[in-house]
């Protein structure tokens, strides 16, 4: 590296991606995209954008977004911001909104990119253990903190905490703000959005790129109390004040309106999980309980790495984290229902 960089970002350590091959052969299942593909309206209002209109910046408060998130949401448009990607929008939030003299609080295993921002942002993290059941306990969220961040369902287990415990957490932090990432809330949860008019400590992310099948436009959304939404703008007009184009303003704003693609589709994957979980249960996996667009499950004898090796050699792709209580885990993304029945034949002939 040159050594015109400050030694601090030298030291940093980045977030690995999952793997984005080339994938003509390959049945991808490991980074929970959506194998549906995003509602044909969206397609068609982005293809509409792509004239010489391009010569002109897009609108950088995003508008149209910020209204058809609102009006899905029955809440004001001053309630949501706009980002690319929500890793993005959770950058933003790292970059400003927790304070410093104490820990942030999240899961020990959760989105591994949050120990990445703590770094980058200066932020102490604190991991608090799930338990037996790879459950978040909201008890152990009592505890002096600058902020919590989860994902909910939590990536990679796919367990949920339900909408009362999330209540009872913001109870008990009220002079703390709690992030809620829902990067994966639609194929099961109810979203803590219900709650953002009641608590101003609650702010909620959610991706475009799971439930609407669009991860390659990158566009990600916050929802929070107005007060909130003011210093993400504040950060992000500091940052880049045009982060969406004009394709995906208008193909996000789509996909929002789209509610009936929203629902076949978001109700084929939880269909398909279902079958999936009782398959692989045959097949002597345990299964956590997912209310998201993948499962986690672990071989009661065979080495998870392993059987990842012998799979993505059949061509399908899975995940395999290396992290303490996960290592015997496999993350596997629910596909089309063909592809499912792919992954269920190589496994039925590799176990
Ligand atoms: N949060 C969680 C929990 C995720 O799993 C992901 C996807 N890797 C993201 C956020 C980021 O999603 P995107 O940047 O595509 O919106």
């Amino acid at each position: 590296m040159s050594k015109f960089w400050s030694p601090f970002v030298k030291d940093l350590v980045p977030y690995v991606p999952g793997e984005q091959p080339k994938i003509e052969r390959l049945i991808k299942l490991n980074t929970n995209e959506n194998p549906y593909g995003p509602s044909p309206k969206a397609i068609a209002a982005m293809q509409a954008q792509i004239n010489e209109d391009l010569r002109l910046y897009p609108d950088p408060n995003c508008d149209q977004l910020k209204h058809a998130v609102a009006d899905y949401y029955s809440v004001g448009p001053q309630y949501v911001f706009v980002g690319n990607g929500s890793d993005e929008v959770l950058a933003h939030a790292f970059h400003g909104l927790f304070q410093h003299d104490k820990p942030l609080l999240f899961p020990d295993i959760s989105y591994s990119f949050y120990p990445v921002y703590c770094g980058l942002y200066n932020i102490e993290p604190k991991q608090v253990p799930l338990d037996e059941d790879f459950q978040i306990r909201v008890e152990d969220y009592q505890q002096p903190n600058g902020g919590i961040i989860f994902p909910n369902p939590n990536a990679p287990t796919g367990c949920l905490l339900e909408l009362d415990k999330i209540e009872e957490l913001l109870q008990a932090n009220l002079d703390s703000v709690v992030v809620i990432d829902e990067a994966y809330i639609d194929f099961g949860g109810d979203s803590a959005v219900s709650l953002v008019k009641q608590y101003d400590n609650l702010l909620v992310i959610q991706t475009l790129s799971k439930s609407r099948a669009l991860a390659g436009l990158r566009v990600g959304i916050a929802i929070g109390h107005p007060d909130l939404i003011e210093g993400l703008e504040r950060i992000k007009n500091s940052f880049n004040s045009y982060p969406l184009d004009r394709a995906a303003i208008a193909g996000a704003s789509a996909a929002f309106a789209d509610a009936d693609y929203f629902h076949s589709t978001r109700n084929k994957v939880i269909a398909s999980r279902e079958w999936v979980t009782e398959a692989l249960s045959t097949l002597d996996f345990e299964v956590l309980p997912s209310e998201a667009n993948f499962v986690f499950a672990r071989h009661k004898t065979r080495d998870a790495k392993e059987l990842a090796q012998q799979l993505r050699e059949e061509g399908v792709l899975v995940r395999h984290f290396t992290a303490p209580r996960i290592e015997q885990f496999l993350r596997i993304t629910i596909g089309t229902e063909e592809q499912n029945q792919t992954l269920i034949d190589v496994l039925q002939r590799c176990i």
